[in-house]
């Protein structure tokens, strides 16, 4: 059978492009389902905070709203602390002008939605379990599955994460470092309210921030070494809740556990291009940050969102793997991709370097900067995308 596209991977760009594809055939290939979840007390631990732009992406394909609202936190500010006493850069919402900064949803309740919207999709074969295991380019792209089945596609959309099959299968190569960094997340309950206020610490290489989830509850990501990380996740709750309210200086009081630590080793990877015939790359498939700053899946998202709109504005002559077509996607995203890397990448370096000069200047150009309303409002709009 002949689709239109035939996304590979169900994470949340595949699922967010394959919905943003509406009115075209679709194959989304999916390695699972994320597990049908039962509404649960529970906080899951591994949560995005999602720029407003992306949630008015999510709320057009008809996902967001599928959320249970009380699972969704808005974000009204955030305070940065350098890594010398009294550096601090805050933003705020109702100064830039906007309702909130981001929102922070939970990856399960975010992934539900986006499948439970796929399911009712004209058009759309969710196969699952699929694994790929070749793939052809002629005319079309002919992609073949371990279970023997052989699926015909105009365009093979490559969603299939950081270690993407279908961006080694297009011959597109991939750099690629290891931070030699961990980050550990898990879920707290705090006894100050956290007054949807994102906190973050930059503490020489380490990075500490806590984000608000509904009520009194907070999720911490913290990147640290491979070895501390170690020591982390080793630990029981309790002495961990006392490891971060120590760190955090205890702006939210005392913390208590409410979910089991767990690690995410840190990398990169950058492909060299995002397109080949037929063949386009979204999300980690194409490009993998530190995230510190809280923005790989947002940059994702902007993919998928950008390559649907550029695959449904073609001209009618043009088939939707064709290669003049998939360059202007290519020549939308590169600028963002590469700017959002490379302030990532310096922001980590900056932050981590040892150097007592540089440590002064970093600090410095917090403090300055909390000073600059011009230059906040232009970070804030450009995070807002
Ligand atoms: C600790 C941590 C915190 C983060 N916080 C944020 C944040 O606050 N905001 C933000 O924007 N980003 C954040 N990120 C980044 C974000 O998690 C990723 O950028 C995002 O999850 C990438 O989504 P994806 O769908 O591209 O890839 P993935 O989530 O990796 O999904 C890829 C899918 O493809 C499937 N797959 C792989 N190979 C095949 C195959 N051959 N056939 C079929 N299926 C296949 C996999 O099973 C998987 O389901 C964070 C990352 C980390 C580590």
């Amino acid at each position: 059978m002949r689709f239109d596209l035939a996304v590979v991977g169900g994470g949340v760009v595949g699922a967010s492009v394959a919905r943003a594809a509406r009115g075209l055939s679709v194959a989304l290939i999916a390695a699972d389902r994320p597990a049908d979840r039962e509404r649960s007390q529970r906080y899951d631990a591994r949560i995005y905070a999602l720029s407003p732009g992306n949630v008015a992406f999510l709320r057009s394909i008809k996902a967001w709203d599928l959320i249970p609202a009380d699972r969704l936190t808005p974000v009204h500010s955030m305070r940065v602390f350098g890594d010398a006493p009294d550096t601090c850069i805050e933003f705020d919402a109702y100064r830039a002008g906007a309702s909130e900064l981001a929102w922070i949803v939970e990856d399960s309740a975010l992934q539900a939605a986006l499948w439970t919207a796929m399911s009712a999709q004209d058009g759309l074969e969710l196969i699952v379990p699929g694994q790929c295991d070749s793939l052809e380019v002629g005319g079309s792209a002919s992609l073949g599955l371990s279970s023997g089945r052989q699926i015909e596609a105009g365009l093979v959309i490559g969603a299939d994460g950081a270690d993407s099959f279908v961006r080694t299968a297009a011959g597109i190569h991939a750099a690629g470092k290891l931070y030699s960094q961990t980050a550990v997340v898990a879920n707290f309950k705090c006894a100050k309210p956290h007054g949807h206020t994102a906190f973050q610490w930059f503490q020489r290489g380490a990075v500490l921030a806590l984000l608000p989830l509904p009520g009194d509850r907070v999720s911490m990501v913290w990147s640290v070494s491979d070895d501390e990380s170690t020591r982390l996740t080793e630990m029981g709750g309790e002495q961990l809740a006392d490891a971060v309210t120590a760190a955090s200086a205890g702006v939210l009081g005392t913390l208590e556990p409410e979910s089991r630590a767990q690690g995410y080793s840190l990398r990169t990877v950058t492909a060299s291009r995002l397109v080949a015939p037929h063949v386009a790359l979204v999300g980690d498939a194409a490009h993998v940050i530190h995230p510190l700053a809280g923005q790989g899946l947002n940059l994702g998202l902007q993919d998928a969102r950008s390559l649907a709109a550029v695959i449904l504005q073609r001209e009618k002559v043009r088939g939707v793997g064709d290669l003049r077509v998939l360059r202007r996607y290519e020549r939308s995203r590169s600028e963002a991709i590469l700017a959002m890397r490379t302030g990532v990448d310096s922001l980590h370096q900056l932050f981590g370097s040892a150097n007592p000069v540089v440590g002064r200047m970093r600090n410095l150009a917090l403090n300055l900067t909390n000073r600059m309303p011009v230059i906040k409002n232009l970070l804030l709009r450009h995070a807002a995308r």
